[in-house]
């Protein structure tokens, strides 16, 4: 860590060491997103209005069908979930291996997240075993699109068309990846995307529900603000209601105009994104594969805009030592959510523990050099002495 003074005398603390620390992630931004935040402050107008309902106007154009915009990811699970009707008895199908995000959305219902195997290829959600977890309970699955990839997805929509079962897509990864040529969140009965820091794109904080299911979105809308009818299209007209009536059970998870603001310059850079994250997938495939004791998903990174970039090995732990110490951060995507205490239902899942002690993700966004890129490549080289 270092501590600089600018030439305006403001102190900045870097984590950057004399080589400089290669980081997993973070947010990569410009002067636009800076510009657009010092406007919405100028404006003194702070709360969700005219830049959350262009930037859900600006996600609606690009994705063809109505956009809701949240606080958060996790909220946009949640509200989604809630907004189909679950509770208390209900269950939801759901791969132990995703963000914990997926299963407090679920648990915050009331119903109970059913945890279940990923598929070893893509890690998402393995249909046969979800199939022999199915009860009179069940009501929704829940796919998580890991690392970007959507798997069989087709298949998942089989599949609850078959069981009578409401799918709510987990894409928080997903943002701008298409299935067989159609975009993620074009299509599908819910989709829910994530605008954290590092996400595809970012508004700081924030996140995106999309449904044609009317009464799905206006149940949203609502709950998004303490569940107060109508309280959307009042504040979009610059209005409040202050004579209303209140049915659900609602929460303080609507966006803000910072934060829409944010994500509106984000959104007009989704071909640079997307080009720069697909290079560095490649440029690793290309690089490692002829290391013996490292694979990789089987995703099609031509298709698909990588969120995170896995390796799988045996040596994961000693690896990931490794390249700490040579200053290069590294992540785990994701402990099991069954091994948790809070979700620890008694049960095992041998496929998912078995690849949680060989996934490694390494470092990937959009502000990674070639040379930092070639950096890491050539450690996990040195390694492994090749
Ligand atoms: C990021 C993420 C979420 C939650 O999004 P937040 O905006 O951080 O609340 C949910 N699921 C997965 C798989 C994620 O990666």
């Amino acid at each position: 860590m270092s501590i600089k003074k600018d030439k305006l005398g403001s102190l900045h603390i870097t984590d950057k060491g004399s080589k400089g620390m290669i980081r997993l992630s973070k947010s990569c931004l410009s002067r636009l997103e800076k510009e657009s935040v010092a406007k919405v402050l100028d404006s003194e107008f702070l709360g969700m209005g005219s830049e959350v309902k262009k930037f859900e106007d600006d996600l609606t154009e690009f994705f063809g069908r109505p956009v809701l915009c949240v606080s958060t990811g996790t909220a946009a699970l949640h509200l989604a979930l809630q907004a189909i009707g679950l509770g208390k008895g209900d269950e939801v199908l759901v791969q132990s291996l995703t963000y914990v995000a997926s299963f407090q959305a679920i648990s915050a219902t009331g119903a109970k997240a059913v945890a279940c195997e990923v598929n070893l290829d893509n890690l998402c959600i393995d249909l046969d075993d979800a199939k022999t977890k199915l009860t009179k309970n069940t009501k929704a699955i829940m796919p998580v699109h890991y690392s970007g990839g959507v798997g069989d997805l087709y298949e998942v929509y089989l599949f609850a068309e078959k069981h009578g079962l409401r799918v709510i897509e987990d894409a928080a990864h997903a943002f701008g990846t298409k299935y067989n040529g159609e975009k993620v969140g074009s299509f599908g009965d819910i989709t829910c995307f994530s605008f954290d820091g590092i996400k595809n794109i970012t508004s700081g904080e924030g996140g995106a529900v999309l449904t044609n299911d009317k009464k799905v979105a206006q149940r949203l809308k609502d709950d998004r603000l303490l569940g107060v009818q109508k309280d959307t299209e009042m504040r979009y007209n610059g209005q409040r209601s202050w004579d209303f009536d209140v049915y659900n059970q609602g929460f303080r998870f609507h966006m803000s105009n910072i934060n829409a603001a944010i994500g509106i310059e984000q959104l007009k850079k989704i071909d640079f994104f997307k080009r720069k994250r697909q290079e560095i997938a490649q440029h690793y495939i290309k690089n490692l594969k002829k290391i013996k004791y490292i694979d990789f998903l089987k995703i099609d990174f031509l298709e698909i805009i990588p969120h995170i970039f896995v390796v799988k090995t045996s040596k994961r732990d000693e690896l990931k030592e490794y390249l700490a110490g040579n200053g290069i951060e590294c992540g785990i995507h994701y402990k099991p959510n069954h091994l948790l205490s809070k979700y620890d239902f008694d049960i095992t899942l041998p496929i998912t523990e078995h690849i949680y002690s060989e996934i490694l993700t390494l470092p990937c966004h959009t502000d990674l050099t070639t040379e930092e890129q070639n950096f890491v490549i050539d450690s996990i080289r040195k390694f492994y002495g090749c």
